[in-house]
């Protein structure tokens, strides 16, 4: 006999009411209230469910500063049952963070930084020394089903005065790993467009809300040519709030020029953790919502946009046979403020909040 666990009157993102029978950390039965076999359980009324929350940017190597954080606060701890390192580490420290986060509860994955060094300095493509292209590849080898991408941060102070340089190495990294790369975008140069130009299906943009001038819409509004064919082409569209990097009016300019939702991620560390303007993926997914996002289009984008990306779609749904990956949360109704990076700020009138996450087998709450 397994350990069984039945979650009850748990509500579905498309408002269907259901029991969860889990047994020995499999979903074994999905059954309308009171039908689950068994008197044992725990009752969830008032809690909604989906499959576990993916943050598809955060720092997550704890002893870098600022840019750092521990696994399991960002991660189950909020509700997120995987997320991926965005970067915090090169070839150097790659194999290390790939030890250390298999002691976490949450799930990771990481974009190994086309830097060696990675965000031991927050100006790490500053000096293209740094990008050793054949220690990069061979870190990608070493750890096939941990790196999921590389991560290049092409902006004024990350590059100085290696300008597009650190892009076009990226690309030509991406070429011989066949890996996808992330670019954080932010301010020039190098010029946004010359950016755009240089990316690819299933490449991220990450920031691309953020409310800089070298941003990706016109001061009226409209979004840049560049961006509409980048998205068209099929380049993936990342929210990463960051601390500097999440603009109400850009994402309200987004949402009435019809540009789509794909992944909506943290960039979450530490700092923007304690202070804000992240604190955590509840409310960044409460700006969503606030935006005027439907609580299905808010929660795809952290489950199947982003476990589809990843190609592990397996991580998104829930369906019985599968392990049980789940994430518990609420919609509270109440007045709740929020404030972007540019010190702008919303009231939401719902807000959610992550309860707790069932995944390796247990239930961990929030
Ligand atoms: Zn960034
Ligand atoms: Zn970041």
């Amino acid at each position: 006999m397994g350990t069984e666990n039945v979650l009850r009157n748990l509500q579905l993102v498309d408002g269907q009411m259901v029991d969860i029978t889990i047994r020995d950390g499999i979903i074994t039965a999905i059954t309308p209230p009171g039908q689950a076999e068994g008197e044992t359980g725990q009752d969830c009324s008032g809690l909604y469910v989906s499959s576990g929350w993916i943050d598809l940017h955060v720092h997550a190597v704890p002893d870098f500063d600022p840019y750092g954080d521990e696994i399991d606060e960002i991660g189950v701890k909020r509700g997120v049952t995987a997320l991926v390192d965005a970067g915090s580490c090169g070839a150097d420290r790659i194999g290390l963070f790939y030890k250390e986060s298999l002691k976490a509860a949450t799930q990771v994955f990481a974009f190994l930084n086309i830097s060696r060094i990675g965000l031991e300095r927050t100006d790490e493509l500053s000096r293209l020394e740094w990008i050793d292209l054949p220690k990069a590849a061979e870190a990608v080898q070493a750890y096939p089903d941990f790196i999921v991408g590389l991560k290049a941060r092409i902006s004024q102070s990350v590059v100085k005065d290696s300008g597009i340089q650190p892009l076009k190495l990226a690309r030509r990294l991406s070429e011989d790993t066949g890996l996808p790369l992330m670019v954080h975008i932010g301010s020039a140069p190098p010029a946004i467009s010359e950016v755009l130009e240089l990316l690819q299906p299933g490449d991220v943009i990450t920031h691309y809300l953020n409310g800089k001038a070298n941003n990706l819409f016109h001061t009226d509004g409209t979004p840049l040519q560049g961006l509409l064919d980048a998205a068209a082409r099929g380049v993936h569209l990342d929210v990463g709030h960051g601390t500097a990097s999440f603009s109400f009016r850009i994402a309200e300019q987004a949402k009435k020029s019809g540009i789509a939702l794909n992944t909506i991620s943290t960039d979450i560390y530490r700092g923007n953790r304690l202070n804000g303007p992240v604190y955590s993926m509840s409310d960044v997914l409460t700006k969503f919502l606030c935006l005027g996002y439907n609580l299905e289009e808010v929660i795809r984008a952290v489950t199947s946009n982003a476990a589809e990306w990843l190609g592990k779609k397996e991580l998104a749904g829930i369906r019985v046979g599968q392990q049980a990956n789940l994430t518990l949360f609420a919609v509270e109704a109440g007045e709740k403020r929020l404030r972007d990076s540019e010190g702008e700020v919303r009231v939401a009138h719902h807000y959610i909040e992550a309860k707790g996450v069932y995944t390796n087998g247990s239930l961990i709450t929030c």
